[in-house]
């Protein structure tokens, strides 16, 4: 099979583990075999952002990090055995932001794709470099070789200005009021070589549990990514469990744009017309959405497990409703 991930960092990273394990592509990767799967994921780009002169973009570094066995587990964002002396060394000559994470390994890896950068190269290029070393076994690619950042509108005592979206999330935690969530640079920008083509041969787009606004939605509004889906069987699986999102604030971003943190109103924001299947937890068994096939399984993606088999219930209902749309023609 072929499957396309629209995929954000941690959501989307752990689901990918879990997908490759119910395919059996880690394994083939391992002994070298070709493997009738494959699995290309389009990675999100508008958390990315530029400090100390080095592009930095966290969601496509959490995949290629966490597939290819140096992600911090417990974190779920960084690398394994990390230090900071570069980031003490900055703060220590008044260098700001304090606020980001970068680590001394992780700092490497922005160094190579800075170089590139300045050579001349575009990110997908520059991606696939880099998972030269990390062989995260997907086709990992940026949803644009073009820049788009996420940013925040935000209302206070200091008054109403945009930030970054890694300011808002990291320095505030997503807890300054936000009045509006904007994709600077989206309406430009195409989708990177190859990912349009990769939807089209795709036999299933399977959306993981990522932030469906700043992760998935900022894929999706990408110029004709999402129309490009829309003729695919496109199954999902629910980022909210309970009303609440499993780990960091999605249900902010989902306040700024109005729609409600549940299972079923992610699901309707994504829309009909472009999901066919979505996977709801036991917590949520019995939501109805209009035009989606919605069923319900554990959603905790709390050991590669529990992982593996949430992606196998995804690919099944993939298959399945595939099955019944060749039917019905
Ligand atoms: P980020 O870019 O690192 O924020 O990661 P993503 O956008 O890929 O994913 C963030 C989303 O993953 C959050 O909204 C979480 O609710 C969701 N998430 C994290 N762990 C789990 C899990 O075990 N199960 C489910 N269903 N969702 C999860
Ligand atoms: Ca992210």
């Amino acid at each position: 099979m072929r499957i396309v991930v629209p995929a954000g960092g941690i959501g989307g990273a752990r689901f990918l583990r879990g997908l490759k394990a119910a395919l059996g592509t880690d394994a083939a990767t391992e002994s070298n075999q070709a493997t009738d799967h494959q699995i290309t994921v389009i990675g999100n780009t508008g958390d990315d952002i530029t400090l100390f002169g080095l592009r930095i973009c966290p969601d496509l570094d959490t995949v290629m990090y966490t597939l290819g066995g140096g992600i911090n587990e417990e974190q779920g964002w960084g690398r394994t055995d990390e230090t900071f002396t570069v980031k003490e060394e900055l703060a220590a000559y008044g260098m700001k932001p304090t606020w980001f994470g970068l680590g001394d390994r992780d700092t490497a890896t922005h160094i190579v794709r800075a170089q590139m950068i300045a050579a001349g190269y575009p990110l997908s290029a520059i991606t696939t470099a880099l998972c030269d070393r990390w062989q995260p076994g997907v086709r990992l690619m940026p949803m644009t070789d073009d820049q788009v950042e996420t940013h925040v509108i935000v209302n206070d005592e200091e008054g109403r200005r945009a930030i970054h979206f890694q300011e808002w999330w990291i320095r505030h935690r997503a807890a300054l009021p936000a009045e509006q969530i904007i994709s600077l640079g989206a309406e430009k920008a195409k989708p990177a070589p190859g990912v349009i083509r990769a939807i089209r041969n795709a036999d299933a787009v399977i959306i993981p549990p990522s932030n469906p606004v700043v992760s998935v939605g900022s894929i999706l509004g990408i110029e004709g990514i999402r129309e490009a889906m829309v003729d695919k069987t496109v199954v999902g699986v629910s980022p909210i469990i309970g009303g609440a999102p499993v780990r960091g604030m999605a249900d902010a971003c989902l306040s700024a744009i109005g729609v409600e943190t549940s299972a079923g109103a992610v699901a309707e924001h994504l829309g009909s017309d472009l999901l066919d299947g979505w996977l709801v937890d036991e917590a949520d068994a019995g939501t109805e959405v209009d035009g989606i096939e919605v069923r319900s399984r554990p959603l905790y993606m709390s050991d590669p497990a529990a992982t593996e088999a949430l992606a196998q219930a995804a690919l099944d209902l993939a298959v399945e409703l595939s099955e019944r749309k060749a039917q019905g023609q």
